[in-house]
């Protein structure tokens, strides 16, 4: 049986995961780095929140998953999502944790079928670069 220490507890989302992993991962959210590598994406996006479309310089990096081991500013800079701190980040919060239950609900003779639509509407759109921009 796995300690706990052992169970991969990261798509809970950060707050979760100070409860459950100490105040490390929270104090690296503090850090200038993970402060510099969020603040170039908001800046090179141009402030504007992927949910709602609005813009506005308190948009927040949402990270779009969670692997353990991980510092916040490891993760490709495609899964980081910019969204407005009261509404919008809350509900990708709520989407991240709903999406990752519902793939555990999936056969595993059916997950080949779920990661290919995945796979396809993922590349649909890409984050916008200060050069896409006009
Ligand atoms: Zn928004």
């Amino acid at each position: 049986m796995a300690a706990a220490n052992d169970l991969d507890l990261t798509f809970l989302g950060p707050y979760a995961m100070m409860l459950c992993m100490g105040r490390g991962y929270v104090n690296l959210l503090r850090s200038n780095r993970w402060r510099a590598f969020a603040d170039g994406i908001k800046k090179e996006r141009g402030y504007r929140c992927d949910y709602c479309g609005a813009v506005d310089r308190r948009v927040q990096a949402h990270h779009g998953f969670y692997r353990h081991g991980l510092k916040p500013w490891e993760y490709p800079k495609r899964s980081i999502w910019l969204a407005c701190p009261e509404s919008c980040h809350p509900r990708l919060d709520a989407a991240r944790i709903a999406g990752v239950e519902m793939l555990g609900r999936v056969h595993p003779k059916d997950l080949g079928e779920v990661i290919t639509y995945i796979t396809h509407v993922s590349s649909r759109r890409s984050q916008p670069t200060a050069q896409s921009r006009h």
